[in-house]
């Protein structure tokens, strides 16, 4: 049983004599877990299970009929539990949409008969005869043992309903005349109102609430109706849909140009194949890797077979999920974590029972049950959130691949800047490249200019926020009536709040960080942690009140822009500003309206949009990343400068890019310049190999948490010992050492870094290293994460 709690193995459970329901692997189970029920899912029959079978506790529960997952993501998450060394139960938990399982709550109850004397503060006069759950109560399990001790009360779990359940609705039909039936009499003018619609309706029936809209209450005229026999109901599971405004009149699909036919041709030689085959789909920004996505799975849906399209934003989904549906009709469904949970419920069930052909989403969404399965495409896929930053951690892409081959599918990852992985593996041969050279109608690649902030803070003395020259760039486009997009990946007001007297700096109290000053609120926030105060007075180290706020993040920005730029129609694009359940798209739908003509924002203004209007970007603070000491950060810098570079000039008018940084000799920043890949690689995969880093060796980022110094230290000098011994000589374990981010939420963190030549060798050593962790405690997914082809070793 893969179990939602915080342990990292499977649990095994006793199935009962006479418990009906399915508890064949896929299915729920409802299993005790301390005092507690809770929902899990059925992994295995439990053969080899270690624990004497009278010692099993018994399963409380099977709700499922069959098993509600399918058995490819059954073996699929299996797979993913054990190479990413993740928590079986978080593992599982990510192939459900959340608010599925049932959970258990406390029931306090009155035992009868017991003596009635109030017991401590009078708790007992609060517990009705019916009993009241432990959370309505509002008191602690502990305020309540002396109760319980003397037979006063009594405590059980009980399950609540499923938060998310399929909805439904009554649907009225008119009665084929039968000699039962009775008109109503005339002055029953709600009654002849009600059939009149409903028999308007036609065959399809109406909507009982469709009704109630239109005319206000009318249950009980429709009961009438129905005694009548005039009116059949009927009750239906109605599908909540995320709504999508579709564009009114779709548009003819493009016709391909020769680059893309050139693409198209092999995936359509594979999908009819029905192979598994892995392409990369190499396109510089622009040149039309959306179209090739679309004919494929076009194709894909032509031989029979469905469709899983994955993309980095959820901003970008809605803007795709318009024109998917414009173009591909309405078996889409779509999958990611900003919809409601009804609606993220429905669109799953509608992949389940094959209702829905082509999936799109998120991260998540590569574990959705999509049968019969043709192709996957994953879209920028070099993009760090397909990269899951807590348990389980995966990689949606590299999975993508594996699932793929389970289903004799076609992959396509696509990308402006492949991976360094992706794009070695397409050298030596294990994805087969595809390339789109140019931009579509072959429009030029924006000129990039590099602005060196060295020379200009040499020349005027002072430190620009935007240059000149960058201004007088924007004011030009701006009054031609073009768009101008300015990136700086920074949110906030002010990173950083110093004391001029003694240097120190505001820290999170919590975390290892400086706390950032935000505006709109008027408060110091960590990015980390959340955790907030407001603006400091004086300095918490030496009590002078020259505390300053420096350096510059988004909102600082707007700002400035505000007064540079006062007729610009300004908008700006952040995680702040994104707040709202759809804000992110509005705000780009805007921008992509001309409503607005000047959009700043951090990196989520850099991604996928095809904005024909914008020819100036500015990216400010470009090298940012390369202080941060990653082995990815020479490739993040390459990666968002190309993306946000590819906004410009996609129209017909030409596009201009200004980049400003200090170190604009670094080979990323040149690379960037030239928007030249290859230049970038050839330099990148050589610090790789030397350094080895991936794609040379398979790494794993393990960290330890603790409560304290002390028992952090030993705690990872055991868990240095354990898995060093695991890992033989042929991998190399360093460390351990303090991890580069010390404090996270209170807690202390250390670092083993393990490097293979072998993925396979190093998920095997990393296992065993857990299970005999688990033996002495050490291994609870709260003290200790391992990450597995870490994107960030912070
Ligand atoms: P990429 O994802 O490679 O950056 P897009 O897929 O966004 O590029 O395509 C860029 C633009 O080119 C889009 O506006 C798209 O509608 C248009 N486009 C793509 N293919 C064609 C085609 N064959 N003919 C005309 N326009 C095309
Ligand atoms: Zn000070
Ligand atoms: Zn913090």
């Amino acid at each position: 049983m893969a179990v939602p709690v915080p342990v990292r193995g499977a649990l095994t459970y006793a199935v009962p004599d006479g418990l009906e329901g399915s508890s064949e692997p896929g299915a729920r189970a409802v299993v005790p877990v301390g005092r507690r029920l809770v929902t899990g899912i059925i992994v295995s029959d439990g053969e080899g299970a270690t624990i004497e079978p009278k010692r099993l506790r018994d399963t409380t529960d099977l709700p499922d009929d069959a098993p509600l997952l399918p058995p490819d993501i059954l073996s699929l998450a299996s797979w993913a539990a054990r190479y990413y060394v993740a928590p079986v139960g978080a593992m599982f938990a990510a192939t459900i949409p959340p608010g599925v399982s049932r959970r258990s709550e406390v029931m306090v109850l009155r035992q009868p008969g017991a003596a009635v004397n109030g017991g401590p503060g009078g708790l007992l006069d609060r517990i009705p005869e019916e009993g009241v759950s432990l959370r309505d109560l509002g008191v602690s399990r502990s305020a309540l043992r002396s109760l319980e001790r003397s037979g006063a009360i009594r405590l059980e779990p009980v399950l609540r309903g499923a938060r998310v359940k399929p909805k439904y609705e009554t649907i009225l039909r008119a009665a084929a005349a039968s000699p039962g039936s009775v008109e109503p009499p005339a002055r029953a003018t709600r009654q002849k109102e009600i059939l009149a619609l409903v028999r308007s309706a036609g065959s399809g029936g109406i909507r009982s609430s469709e009704i109630e809209d239109r005319l206000g209450p009318s249950w009980a005229a429709i009961k009438a109706l129905i005694g009548r026999k005039l009116l059949v109901a009927a009750r239906i599971e109605v599908e909540r849909r995320p709504s999508i405004a579709c564009p009114s009149g779709s548009a003819a699909p493009p016709e391909p140009t020769p680059h893309q036919r050139a693409a198209i041709d092999p995936l359509a030689a594979v999908l009819d194949r029905r192979d598994y085959a892995a392409f990369l789909l190499k396109g510089v920004t622009g040149s039309g890797k959306t179209e090739v996505y679309l004919r494929a799975i076009e194709r894909c849906l032509e031989t029979g077979r469905n469709a899983l399209y994955l993309v980095p934003e959820i901003a970008l989904t809605a803007l795709l999920a318009r024109n998917l549906r414009a173009r591909l009709g309405d078996g889409l469904a779509i999958l990611h974590s900003s919809l409601g949970p009804g609606e993220r419920f429905d669109e799953w069930r509608r992949a389940r029972q094959g209702k829905a052909r082509i999936v799109l989403g998120a991260r998540s969404a590569v574990l959705a049950p999509v049968e019969n399965l043709g192709l996957v495409v994953v879209d920028e896929e070099q993009d760090a959130s397909f990269k899951q930053e807590e348990d389980p951690r995966y990689n949606a892409r590299d999975l993508a691949l594996v699932r793929a081959k389970e289903a004799s599918a076609c992959v396509v990852l696509g990308s402006a800047t492949p991976s360094v992985e992706s794009y070695q593996a397409a050298l030596s041969g294990r994805l087969s490249l595809l390339t789109l050279p140019h931009r579509i109608f072959d429009r030029p690649l924006a000129r990039v200019t590099m602005i060196d902030m060295r020379e200009r803070f040499e020349r005027t003395g002072r430190e620009e926020l935007i240059s000149a020259p960058l201004q007088e760039a924007v004011r030009d486009r701006l009054a031609r009536g073009e768009q101008a997009i300015i990136l700086l990946n920074r949110r906030g007001y002010a990173p950083v709040s110093i004391c001029r007297s003694c240097g120190a700096t505001d820290q999170c109290r919590r975390c290892s960080v400086s706390l950032t000053y935000h505006r709109s609120e008027d408060r110091m926030l960590c990015h980390y942690c959340g955790y907030r105060r407001g603006k400091p007075e004086r300095c918490g180290t030496c009590g002078s009140e020259k505390v300053v706020l420096t350096g510059a993040g988004t909102e600082r920005l707007e700002e400035r822009i505000r007064a540079s730029f006062p007729e610009a129609r300004l908008a700006r694009l952040d995680r702040d500003t994104a707040r709202g359940r759809l804000a992110a798209s509005d705000i780009l739908a805007r921008f992509e309206r001309g409503e607005t003509n000047l959009l700043v924002g951090t990196q989520m203004v850099a991604k996928g949009h095809d904005f024909p209007g914008v020819t100036i970007v500015g990216v400010l603070s470009a090298d940012a990343l390369l202080s941060v000491p990653e082995f990815r950060s020479s490739e993040r810098t390459f990666q968002l400068l190309t993306q946000v570079a590819g906004r410009s000039g996609r129209g017909a008018a030409e596009g201009e890019v200004m980049v400003q940084a200090y170190h604009v000799d670094h080979y990323a920043m040149t690379a960037a310049a030239k928007q030249d890949y290859e230049a970038f690689f050839e330099k990148e995969i050589r610090f790789r190999r030397v350094m080895k880093y991936p794609p040379f060796v398979a790494l794993a980022n393990i960290i330890v948490h603790a409560a304290s110094p002390e028992a952090g230290v030993r705690r990872v000098h055991k868990v240095f010992e354990v898995v060093k011994e695991r890992a033989g000589p042929s991998m190399a374990v360093l460390g351990p050492s303090v991890a580069p981010l010390a404090r996270l939420k209170g807690r202390y963190r250390y670092q083993i870094l393990v490097k293979s030549a072998s993925r396979r060798k190093l998920s095997d050593a990393l296992n065993e290293a857990v299970e005999a962790l688990s033996e002495g405690g050490l291994a609870s997914p709260r003290d200790l994460v391992i990450d597995v082809d870490p994107v960030s070793l912070s």
